[in-house]
């Protein structure tokens, strides 16, 4: 398959009720995209969005634009008052490409006019930044998460090595906090890290935290080989895990 493709679908609706278990509770999810270019190693939502066993296998490579996704979310609008609204569960909705096509601005939009209970933004992407002025507009309603499974670029880079650095992230979540958008910093899948770093770097750009630990749903033999390659099996302890919590804590996140 070739790579990065990116192609544009239609869908009935761009919401999606909750239907199995989530760390993050929500009614409704809205993916403006089905993919993610971002293509972190670990990532499970292939499962979610596609049957087509190439695309899952090839998933980090190509992004289905959901090109009537504006339309779709202003006819189920009526839905969404009152619900708790997470954006997004299966791509991340500032992924490069949308600084170009501008989506999830523009269901954002509509959103403003739906008058969720909550709305949950989700990224890895410093480019969320661009919504400030929007994000302000949902008032307390809103908060907004950046993920942050480690203080290592050289982690980073081995899991996610096409998402941005760890600086740009703590810098963007930096810009939120002053603009005084509450954000809190995603610790999931935790990753090796030294735990008391981590939680001083996050410490004064986020408001809080949460940690959630990896799974191995997909590619376990190339995740296994990183963990076991590296020296980094003790990270997979729960012992670690506990350390992180501890420190996060200390620091007033948790
Ligand atoms: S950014 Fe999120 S959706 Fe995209 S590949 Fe990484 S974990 Fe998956």
């Amino acid at each position: 398959m070739a790579s990065n493709l990116i192609t544009e679908i239609e869908v009935r609706s761009v919401l999606t009720a909750q239907n199995r278990r989530s760390t993050i509770p929500y009614d409704y999810t809205i993916n403006p995209y089905r993919g993610c270019l971002l293509g972190c190693l670990y990532c499970y939502a292939s499962r979610f969005v596609h049957e087509d066993a190439a695309k899952k296998a090839d998933w980090g490579h190509w992004v289905e634009v959901k090109k009537n996704a504006v339309d779709a979310l202003q006819r189920d609008s009526h839905k969404i008052c009152g619900k708790t609204v997470f954006f997004s569960s299966a791509t991340d909705p500032y992924q490069p490409l949308e600084l170009r096509l501008g989506l999830t601005r523009a269901l954002l939009e509509v959103l403003l006019l739906a008058f969720p209970a909550r709305l949950r933004i989700q990224t890895r992407s410093p480019h969320v930044v661009r919504d400030i002025d929007l994000f302000r507009k949902f008032g307390d309603t809103l908060d907004v998460g950046i993920s942050v499974p480690t203080d290592s670029d050289i982690v980073r880079r081995a899991f996610e090595p096409r998402a941005p650095s760890i600086a740009r992230r703590l810098d963007a979540a930096r810009q939120l906090k002053e603009a005084g958008i509450a954000v809190r910093a995603s610790v999931a899948p935790l990753l090796p890290c030294t735990p008391e770093r981590l939680a001083r770097l996050l410490a004064p750009c986020f408001d809080r935290a949460w940690v959630d630990g990896i799974n191995f749903y997909e590619k376990a033999d190339a995740l296994r080989e990183i963990y076991t390659g590296r020296g980094w099996e003790a990270y997979l302890r729960p012992e670690h895990a506990d350390r992180v919590r501890a420190a996060l804590h200390a620091a007033g996140l948790l």
